[in-house]
Formats: structure tokens, sequence, C-alpha cells
């Protein structure tokens, strides 16, 4: 075995946001042997936007793929959270604080952008990073000293693979994961959060004829319409061509859909019955939607696990910390945890499996709590959304009138905009703190 930590074969299963920035951010630091196993047979994104938050901006920064994502969003300027069957607005929050606060603004964009160009990224270190699509990562024969696997190409017979580290970010339904918590007997499965998402992209010649929703797809501003059990949160996204729109409400098909996919096929019919009582701007949108062309993702999550490591392996993004979007962290929660494992890695004083044990034990310490917490906090933000009549949704409607008329110390109900939890958010430089923090934390691992 080199004696070289930066030669040390790195594996990592999936190629979502989490694998990707995984990818990146290694060969980024060095590391020149790292194989991409992806079960799909491309990158494969689902047409659909997603917030750019200030602290996955940060670090794609440093990864040096920022300039050209930031060149197609859209930097949000406010919020407006809005009664969904009124449309009356709730509360306006200025977002354009946050980039002479937190150093990058809070933008939004094409989930295609972010992808494809943390892809570029890995391609520039083409000589470090190898990908390997249409490859499924199947059983884990051991997973310390060397970990060892069979991967599955879609064609062909699988084969065995060993290297000296895995990292599993294959999603909310890693099998590596339950591999993990079968062999350590703990019992945390997935399980349907009762939730689903449609996801909604419309085109500006589709809204431009229409002065209102012109006014929409024009403005830099995300709106939040809120009702009973559902919401409906939309922005303008690449360049302010396409306007996205992400809903969440009970997941209807909650028995029928399959649970081995993300997504399926939503109906037309059903989703305008769910937003039957939504203002008609909202219904004005959802009927653009083509007929046979509704995406609806089931919102999965599970018990935070007792650890994220085994001996050589370690688990990131949706695998460990699935997040309901309430919140719009997953991603960036994934691409934290990503640069985090660059930096600990890239420190290990020497190839052993025992010190490579310590660092991801570093990497949990580091992420464990955070992103937990992050999960906890995207929950309990659908839930103060979604209140139906009733004393807690007095309260968080009198919370709202607190902030339309500028009362000192008034917090925003919804979470994400408000300024204590941004800056809890925001502020954090996982980056940095992984830098100042490792020797501490080895050594005590
Ligand atoms: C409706 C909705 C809106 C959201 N909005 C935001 C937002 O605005 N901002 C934000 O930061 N986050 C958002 N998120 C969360 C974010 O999308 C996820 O947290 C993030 O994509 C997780 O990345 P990941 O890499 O961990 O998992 P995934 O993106 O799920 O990637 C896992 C990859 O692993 C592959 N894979 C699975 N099994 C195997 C295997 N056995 N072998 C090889 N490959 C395998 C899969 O094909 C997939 O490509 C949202 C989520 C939803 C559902």
């Amino acid at each position: 075995m080199s004696n070289n930590v930066k030669d040390m074969h790195i594996c990592i299963a999936g190629s979502g946001m989490g694998g990707l920035a995984c990818a990146l951010s290694l060969a980024r630091q060095g590391f020149t042997k790292i194989s991409v196993y992806e079960y799909a047979s491309s990158l494969g994104f689902v047409g659909a936007g997603i917030q750019l938050a200030p602290n996955m901006a940060r670090i794609l920064d440093r990864l040096n793929v920022w300039s050209p994502i930031q060149a197609e969003a859209v930097d949000l300027k406010d919020t407006s959270i809005r009664q969904g069957s009124s449309d009356a607005e709730l509360a306006n929050v200025k977002l354009d604080y946050v980039k002479q606060t937190y150093g990058y603004p809070h933008m939004v964009g094409h989930r295609s952008s972010l992808a494809g160009e943390m892809y570029k990224g890995c391609k520039e270190e083409e000589a470090s990073i190898k990908f390997y699509f249409s490859h499924a990562v199947q059983k884990v024969d051991a997973w310390t000293p060397k970990v060892s696997f069979q991967v599955k190409p879609r064609d062909a017979e699988a084969f065995d693979v060993e290297c000296d580290i895995l990292l599993a970010a294959d999603g909310v339904k890693s099998n590596i994961r339950d591999q993990m918590l079968e062999l350590l007997n703990i019992d945390a499965k997935v399980v349907d959060s009762g939730q689903a998402a449609y996801r909604i992209m419309l085109k500006r010649e589709d809204m431009e004829h229409d002065p209102e929703l012109l006014e929409l797809i024009d403005c830099e501003r995300a709106t939040r319409w809120i009702g009973e059990r559902r919401h409906i949160i939309a922005y303008p996204v690449s360049n302010n061509t396409i306007y996205n729109l992400s809903t969440a409400q009970p997941d209807a098909n909650f028995a029928a859909a399959p649970s081995a996919t993300y997504t399926t096929k939503g109906s037309k019919k059903e989703m305008l019955e769910v937003y039957s009582d939504f203002c008609p701007k909202v219904q004005k949108m959802l009927n653009m939607v083509p007929e046979g062309e509704v995406c609806e993702w089931k919102l999965r999550v599970h018990a935070p696990l007792p650890t994220w490591v085994h001996g050589n392996m370690a688990l990131v993004g949706d695998a460990c910390h699935p997040t309901l979007p309430h919140l719009a962290q997953g991603a960036a929660q994934a691409i934290e945890d990503g640069a985090v494992l660059g930096v600990v890695l890239s420190k290990l004083p020497d190839t052993s499996a025992e010190s490579i044990n310590k660092a991801l034990k570093v990497y949990q310490e580091l992420r464990k709590a955070r992103a937990e917490g992050l999960v906890a906090l995207a929950a309990a933000n659908g839930r103060e959304m979604h209140l139906g009549d009733g004393a807690a949704k007095e309260a968080r409607d009198a919370a709202f009138k607190a902030i339309r008329e500028g009362r000192e110390g008034a917090k925003v109900p919804d979470r994400w905009a408000d300024a204590d939890v941004q800056k809890m958010i925001y502020g954090y430089d996982c980056w940095s703190d992984a830098e100042v923090q490792f020797d501490a934390l080895f050594a005590a691992a």
C-alpha cells in the first residue's frame, strides 16, 4: 500500500449533489484516485429549480465552479409569504442584505446548472476522477481495513472493487446505509413522510402575455403560498426565463405509489383538486402544466442514525440526513458534507485503517449535529406553514402581522426567511471550521 495519503483509492457511490461535491472537493484537495459509481446512465436531473443558499455558494466558489452557476441564477431580493386561498400577503422579508452580511447572495437556479457545473469541475480533474455511469454499487463484503464491494454494470456481470475509503452518497434510499444498519442491528428504516411534492417549470413565453404572471417571472422574489397541510414555493430561474414551482401536500398516493422510485407521474386532475381552494393566480399556473407532465416526488425521511461511519465507509447527504425541502437546505448540506470530507481526508497523517476511521469520525463530529438540527428545523417549518384553523395558526399569523408592522424583535414564522436562522445557516463556514478543528478532534477520536 502506498503511504501517500493523496494516492489512496476513494470510491463514491452516487453522483447526485453529495457525490459530485465529494469527488470535486477531494480532487481539488489533491487526491488522485477517485472512482464514482452511478446507477443512472447520466446525471439525469429532473427539470426543477433549487435554492442556492450562501453556505452552498461559499463552498462552490472555493471549488471554483460558482461563477457559471451564478451567471444564470437569479439573485433574490425578497420573499413574499402569502395566504394561498386569497393571495393576501402575510409578510414580505427583504433578502438583499444577505450578500453584504454573508459574502454571497441568496440565489435560486436550475438543478441541471448546479449539477452540470460541478460535473464540469470534475471533468477538469479527469486524471483524478473516473465516472462509471450505469453502475450500481451492491453488496459491501468488507468495511475495513480495505473496503470491498460489488458493482453491477447495467449490461454486464457484477465485479468486485477494493478501495481505501467508500463514501456512500447514494441518496435517501441508500442500500449501503441499509447494509450498515443491518450489520449493526440498528432499526432506522426510511419512512414516507406522508408528504409529496409536485415540481413544475413554466416557460417565460407561456407567461409573458399575462401581466399578472409576467410580474412573477420578472421579479427577483421567492413567493410562498400557504394553506392547511399544503404550500407552494415559486421563483424565477435561468435568467428569468423559467418560473419554478415546488409544492408540498399530503401524499394522496401514499399506499399506491411504488417505493422503489423517487418520482412518479402525477395526475393533473388530482393536483388541481389539491389546490382547488388556492387563488386564481395559482390555479392559472397549475392549469398551464401540460397533461401527462405532472411530476410528483414522494418525500422520505428516517430517524437520526446513531452513526454515519462504519470502518472505512462514511455516509453522505440524503443517505444519512434526508431533509424535507421546507428549509431549502438538503443539497446545501450534502455539499457541506463533501467539503468537510475533502478537508479531513487531506489532513490524514497516514493511510492506516485506524487513521481513516478516525478521520471519518471527525467528519461525523463536524457534520452530524448541524445537519440533523436542520432536518428537524425543516420538518418544524413545514408544520408551521401547514397549520389549520386554531390557536397555533392565530399565533403564527399574529407573528406575520408583527413582521408586516416592522415590530422590533419580530421573528419570521417561515424560518428560512428569519434573520437569526439565516445567521445560523449562512454564517457557518464548515470548510474553515474543519480546518481549525481537525487536529483536536482527530486526537480525541
Ligand atoms: C421538492 C424538493 C425540493 C428541494 N429543494 C431544495 C433546495 O431548494 N435547496 C437545497 O439545498 N436542497 C433542496 N432539496 C433537497 C436536495 O434535492 C437533496 O437533499 C439532495 O439532492 C440530496 O443529494 P444526494 O447526493 O445526497 O442524493 P441524491 O441527489 O438523491 O443522489 C443520489 C444518487 O445516487 C444514485 N444511486 C442510488 N443508489 C445507487 C447505487 N446503489 N449505486 C450507485 N448509485 C446509486 C442515484 O441514482 C442518485 O444519482 C429539495 C428536495 C426536494 C424533494
